[in-house]
């Protein structure tokens, strides 16, 4: 049965209390569509991870087992804790790669679609990193760290970092010193000048002070959450693939080999003109959040198929393990294309047009 499962109850909740504050307080950090987005983009994620975390486990336990130096005593905390620190070190890596290679961008961006940020936002995550994800752990099982381990310490850093997406949480005095708060983390969702490429650590933010890509928040400019280049979309399989789809447009139509590699590899900024030209400074009195009608059949739709889903996904962690490998396939396929469909339908013209009436 997956771990996940057990989790998924307490992230109901602390959104339920987050909400409860927030509105107590008077702030407005939710929007529905936002929100039903947000979720739906971890419902998609958590059933194809299940079968694509496969090949990262299978990948490592391949290579542990082949060129694994050491032998690690799973009884002695030690060995817990600096498998947690080490992981957490490929961690700022595997990230920072994410953010500054365009085609490994392309996959974690949907993490940063939200233009919102609190704790569904967190949930958004990638449907499309896991076949590179588990290259940059590779360090881990050349000195051996067993595979129970690293799944363990993985958990430990992932969900670790739900927490820190909130507004609610104010700087947390020393701790920001070594630890990823909510105050940096918020930092990195920011598309302010000062918040590009920053703060990219899992636990500790640490690597960051090491690698010279840390930013303390700025009280006198809060950070404005989302991309530059805006998902414009409330369809989480498209949230998903999006940037690839303009990645490959951007090669197709760019002139020589090595001009069209660089649509890949270089930084998400780069173009063909604009060589090595720094991002655009970003106008921040410009910015208008994205958002679309919504009556109140469509918020009653948006809940019912986010309710739906959410009971479908705790149904599949349940059953997965009984199931043959062809049945999950399926299963999974028919959950993507169930909200690639319902995405579509949500801005299609007519139907926008019904929901202005
Ligand atoms: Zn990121
Ligand atoms: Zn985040």
């Amino acid at each position: 049965m997956s771990p996940i499962l057990y989790f998924i109850p307490f992230f109901f909740i602390l959104i339920a209390l987050e909400m409860w504050v927030a509105h107590r307080r008077g702030l407005q950090l939710y929007r529905l569509q936002d929100t039903v987005t947000s979720l739906n983009i971890g419902i998609v994620s958590q059933f194809v991870n299940t079968l694509g975390g496969i090949i990262s486990v299978a990948m490592y336990a391949v290579l542990v087992d082949r060129f694994g130096a050491f032998t690690w005593d799973v009884s002695n905390p030690l060995c817990w804790i600096t498998a947690l620190v080490l992981y957490d070190f490929c961690y700022y890596w595997v990230h920072r790669a994410g953010h500054e290679i365009n085609i490994l961008w392309a996959a974690h961006v949907v993490h940063h679609s939200s233009e919102e940020f609190n704790l569904s936002t967190a949930l958004r995550q990638s449907s499309t990193g896991f076949y590179f994800r588990w290259v940059f752990y590779i360090p881990l099982a050349l000195l051996g760290i067993p595979v129970k381990v690293f799944v363990v310490v993985g958990l430990i850093d992932l969900i670790y970092q739900y927490w820190v997406h909130t507004q609610l949480i104010g700087r947390l005095g020393f701790l920001e010193k070594f630890l990823v708060t909510p105050s940096n983390h918020r930092v990195h969702h920011g598309q302010n000048d000062y918040c590009i490429d920053k703060n990219y650590g899992g636990i500790f933010s640490l690597w960051d002070r090491l690698f010279g890509t840390y930013a303390d928040e700025r009280p006198d400019e809060k950070p404005i959450y989302g991309v530059r280049k805006p998902l414009h979309s409330w369809n989480p399989v498209w949230g998903n693939l999006h940037h690839y789809v303009a990645i490959f447009r951007q090669a197709r139509t760019t002139v020589g080999w090595r001009q069209k590699l660089m649509c890949f590899f270089a930084g998400p900024g780069w173009t063909p003109t604009l060589q090595d030209a720094p991002l655009a400074t970003f106008a921040r009195e410009d910015f208008v959040r994205f958002s679309t009608p919504s009556p109140r059949w469509m918020r009653v739709g948006a809940i019912v198929a986010t309710v739906l889903g959410t009971g479908l996904l705790l149904y599949f962690l349940k059953v997965q393990s009984q199931l043959a490998f062809s049945q999950r396939i399926s299963f999974c396929a028919a959950m993507v294309l169930f909200y690639l469909a319902l995405g579509w339908a949500w801005l299609h013209p007519r139907v926008l047009a019904a929901a202005h009436e």
